[in-house]
């Protein structure tokens, strides 16, 4: 094959290998511009509060049981809690609405040089996963189904997935010390 023709079918190659990648890589983010980061330069980084795009593997959910990805939630002082058979919220004693649920879960992250465990809450979690609305999902099998079916596919992918994540710190009440925590944004998954 002549040299002109070989780099014409490397090139055809490429591309068919680019589509692949975008179709089977189970998540997208809004911000293609942006580097990946390492999960140990994540890690590690001085700063709090900052933005950074990864690429790995989930390898692992929290909690173990989906049932409990959701959570009820108070909307006028924005507490959110687990046990769904209380309805009046224990911050500012309002009575929630049936219905008043937010997603509160966390997958966690492996790039190979680390694992990191990213939390997707409240408006980030109907946002990921392209508007689900966040219900009880005891009591409603249909939704509960969904999202097995969606874990299973990001925890089984022959791809690594792509998050946009922001940094913050916490204190632990526990310790009393101060820690880091990972919260997933402009990232939707792929359907
Ligand atoms: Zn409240």
């Amino acid at each position: 094959m002549d040299r002109r023709k070989s780099r014409f079918f490397e090139q055809k190659n490429a591309e068919i290998d680019a589509s692949r990648i975008s179709a089977a890589c189970p998540t997208r983010i809004e911000w293609d511009n942006l580097p990946f980061t390492s999960i140990q330069s994540i890690r590690t980084f001085p700063r709090e509060n900052y933005k950074f795009c990864l690429r790995g593997r989930v390898i692992a959910h929290r909690p173990l049981d989906i049932r409990t990805f959701t959570r009820r939630y108070c909307a006028t002082c924005h507490s959110s809690w687990s046990d769904r058979n209380i309805q009046i919220c224990s911050s500012c004693a309002n009575t929630v609405d049936n219905g008043s649920f937010v997603f509160m879960f966390c997958l966690v992250v492996d790039d190979g040089t680390g694992e990191i465990p990213l939390l997707i809450c409240y408006d980030d979690g109907v946002k990921f996963l392209c508007g689900m609305k966040a219900v009880d999902l005891s009591k409603d099998s249909e939704a509960l189904s969904h999202l097995t079916q969606i874990i299973r596919r990001l925890e089984t992918s022959a791809l690594p997935a792509v998050f946009c994540i922001k940094s913050y710190s916490i204190i632990e009440q526990a310790t009393n010390e101060k820690a880091m925590r990972y919260r997933i944004c402009d990232t939707f998954l792929n359907l």
